[in-house]
């Protein structure tokens, strides 16, 4: 949630209001409650090790960290634990990976990941992060679900982008305090570049290290949990009037998707969807608004990682009351669980692939791009000459472009594939000898 002043009241959300996602909720719930194999007492020691560790309080940063190393000593082929970076304060900025293949990067497997806390003082999503890395990995190879989630996708953790704040907010508080902004006094989330206007913030240690993060990670899709309302907010929070500001809403090219992936976390969350809002403030239709709608702001982070990163984000407020009494934490953890996983899964909404040179060499920094929805800055391939694109069932035109050479148009037909842990597959090959590109 945003200190900032409300900027008129939230329109209802456009887009295909009949689709439910909440049928998925009752199949997940089903299917994914937690097996364990009776017989594997070694397994089941080691769940019970992590899981009583975990009481649901909070976690300073001592025992955060503590935590966070006990998790990767226990389960050191799932997890790899780093830091990407220092505080303003000097704590350490901790990421665990979760994965098959934990340290680096696999073609074809894409990149995700949840960032809580870069308000100091919104603390819910912090703790339920803990609690989201224990499930996984107490979960895998005895959830079929979740087995594949992991075989399939690289997870990225990070509880807390801002631990400074939350040291310095010293006790519960359900409204805004001086713990939201980092040591230096600055708003991360007004502190990174800005797509549509100049900001005159300097760049923080916190706001760096994410940045160098996003840069050498392909992100495919991710959320950053925040409290202080209920409610999923997506891209754009800033714009101009070719975005549609002038009418109240920024549009982002993809505004169909991230409506989408808003609506799978409210509809699988247990009230957000309801969308009554907190006390006597705003409602949200469906539990989501267009970030611009509810009001603007400049130096996001979700806009970033959208437009420069390749990354789609949405912002979670995930609770009314900012930092709640750690009692009401199970509760919390209990309401999002099942939102948290199916919003992982829709890292496999739409198309991947590599785009190669007739001999499979990869090609880094090719275009590829969906005719008709153009980004501020066009997606390219990565080193490996990968790209992924989100996008919900239908028929497209993908575009992929390599100076020098004629463009490859590929008609393509897609479908929900999130249920089989991979986006459909299309690779692009261009021949060796130059032609002249239009
Ligand atoms: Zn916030």
């Amino acid at each position: 949630m945003e200190s900032a002043s409300v900027r008129g009241r939230a329109r209802p959300a456009t887009g295909d209001s009949g689709s439910r996602p909440a049928v998925r909720l009752q199949l997940w719930r089903s299917d994914g409650t937690m097996r364990a194999a009776a017989g594997d007492v070694v397994g089941i020691l080691c769940l019970v090790s992590v899981a009583a560790a975990l009481d649901f309080k909070y976690h300073h940063a001592e025992e955060l960290e503590a935590y966070l190393k006990r998790v990767h000593a226990t389960y050191p082929s799932l997890t790899h634990l780093h830091s990407i970076g220092r505080s303003v304060e000097g704590r350490d900025l901790w990421v665990l990976v979760l994965g098959r293949f934990p340290t680096q990067h696999k073609i074809g497997i894409p990149e995700f990941k949840y960032v809580a806390n870069m308000h100091g003082d919104e603390t819910v999503g912090r703790e339920i992060l803990l609690h989201l890395i224990d499930f996984l990995v107490t979960s895998y190879r005895r959830d079929p679900l979740i087995t594949r989630l992991l075989n399939n996708t690289r997870i990225h953790i990070m509880p807390t982008m801002n631990p400074d704040g939350f040291e310095a907010t010293k006790v519960p508080d359900c409204y805004y305090t001086r713990g939201r902004y980092n040591k230096n006094g600055e708003d991360l989330n007004r502190n990174f570049p800005d797509a549509f206007e100049r900001n005159n913030a300097s760049i923080q240690p916190e706001t760096q290290a994410v940045m160098n993060w996003i840069k050498n990670e392909t992100f495919v899709l991710s959320a950053n949990l925040h409290g202080g309302a209920l409610v999923a907010s997506y891209t754009f929070d800033n714009g101009n009037s070719a975005t549609g500001s002038l009418e109240g809403y920024s549009r982002s090219p993809d505004d169909d998707v991230f409506i989408h992936l808003a609506k799978t976390y409210s509809f699988n969350h247990a009230s957000m969807y309801k969308g009554t809002g907190c006390d006597n403030r705003q409602t949200f239709p469906d539990g989501i608004t267009n970030g611009y709608s509810w009001y603007q702001l400049e130096g996001g982070m979700q806009d970033y990682n959208y437009v420069w990163g390749q990354c789609f984000e949405i912002t979670l407020e995930l609770s009314c009351c900012k930092y709640p009494p750690a009692d009401q934490l199970e509760k919390f953890w209990r309401d999002n669980k099942a939102a948290l996983i199916e919003y992982i899964k829709q890292v496999h909404l739409g198309i991947k692939g590599q785009v190669t040179d007739k001999n499979g060499n990869p090609i880094p920094n090719a275009i590829v791009e969906v005719q008709g929805r153009p980004h501020v800055c066009p997606y390219r391939t990565n080193e490996q000459g990968e790209y992924f694109l989100l996008l919900l069932p239908g028929t497209y035109v993908i575009n992929a472009t390599v100076p020098g050479f004629k463009s490859i148009l590929k008609t393509v037909e897609i479908h929900n594939n999130t249920g089989n842990f991979s986006a459909l597959k299309h690779d692009f090959t261009f021949p060796e000898v130059s032609i002249s590109w239009e």
